[in-house]
């Protein structure tokens, strides 16, 4: 077997190495908050400690919750004389359910909850938007729309389907904000845009980003959750509503040998949102149950032919 280039040319460059530091170029550089490597990021040293440039632009464009958590109320309460003051995107995953109770307990305001049901929701999380808008008192409505075709080109390819369906998702919600006048939508989404909880969209319509507004790590969210009617449907990879995320990471891990959700994940951890260990626990390529593949191909996404 003939050997790669790639290592043909690091060893034959060996060879010419200073003596005094004979493997730095090799040597993999590993960021000191957050899960990067030189591998993954430019790893620079800032303030005597190695750290990734993504790091680097959060110690100097700090987030602050409290700050967030200001500009979300004085949006929220700008629409209060409609029947909603805003729509939440719902879609029984954990993070949504915990933006809504904190939305309707510490914000008081009266939301209409949107589900786009694209068809690869998984039951229990369809069964949980149920139980806590009902618990919550609050308008629930669905919206049924098949993905199928969105799934099966993206998996397909090996590539990461998440950004093209949520972009579709909110074009939907975007649609009945338009259609009955409400202008602002909430999301159980925890990472701000750059440093702010708060996106203007065309049209007047504004996308909040609650769960920038507060800090809470994987174990609070999951602490809150307990004393709420939601179960836990157990699926792979970081969700708790999508029944396509762990096949997908599969194809992806087959294709470039990491997650695609990698990035996402890393900043969970440079924020203490999640600790390294589970953090590196969700990174791993998920075992997918076979159950989960018939249910996608009764859905109609065959992904094992
Ligand atoms: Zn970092």
């Amino acid at each position: 077997m003939p050997i790669p280039l790639k290592y043909t040319i690091l060893s034959f460059l060996s060879l010419y190495k200073s003596p005094q530091n004979p493997t730095k170029d090799e040597e993999e550089l590993k960021c000191e908050i957050c899960l990067n490597t030189s591998k993954t990021s430019k790893i620079i040293n800032y303030q005597g400690k190695n750290i990734c440039m993504e790091c680097y632009y959060s110690l100097k464009y700090p987030r602050d919750p409290e700050k967030m958590r200001r500009e979300i109320e004085e949006t929220l309460k700008n629409t209060k004389n409609n029947k909603y003051s805003c729509i939440m995107a719902l879609s029984g995953g954990k993070d949504s359910v915990v933006a809504l109770y904190l939305l309707v307990k510490e914000f008081k305001v009266n939301p209409l909850c949107v589900t786009v049901d694209n068809k690869y929701i998984s039951e229990e999380a369809i069964e949980n938007c149920r139980r806590i808008t009902r618990y919550l008192d609050v308008d629930w409505m669905v919206l049924n729309r098949d993905f199928t075709e969105l799934f099966r080109d993206t998996i397909s390819r090996g590539e990461s389907p998440c950004r093209r369906c949520s972009e579709r998702i909110m074009r939907e919600v975007w649609r009945i904000a338009k259609m009955l006048d409400i202008p602002v939508i909430v999301t159980g989404h925890e990472l701000p845009f750059g440093t702010s909880a708060l996106k203007r969209l065309e049209g007047g319509v504004t996308v909040v980003r609650l769960l920038a507004g507060y800090k809470l790590t994987d174990e609070e969210r999951r602490n809150i959750l307990k004393k709420l009617p939601w179960k836990d449907p157990k699926l792979g990879g970081y969700t708790t509503n999508c029944l396509v995320l762990a096949p997908a990471i599969r194809e992806f891990y087959k294709k470039y040998g990491y997650s695609f959700e990698f990035k996402r994940i890393c900043a969970m951890v440079r924020y203490g949102l999640i600790d390294r260990e589970k953090a590196l626990q969700l990174l791993k390529c998920p075992e997918v149950p076979e159950e989960i593949y018939e249910e996608l191909k009764r859905r109609g996404l065959d992904l094992k032919h």
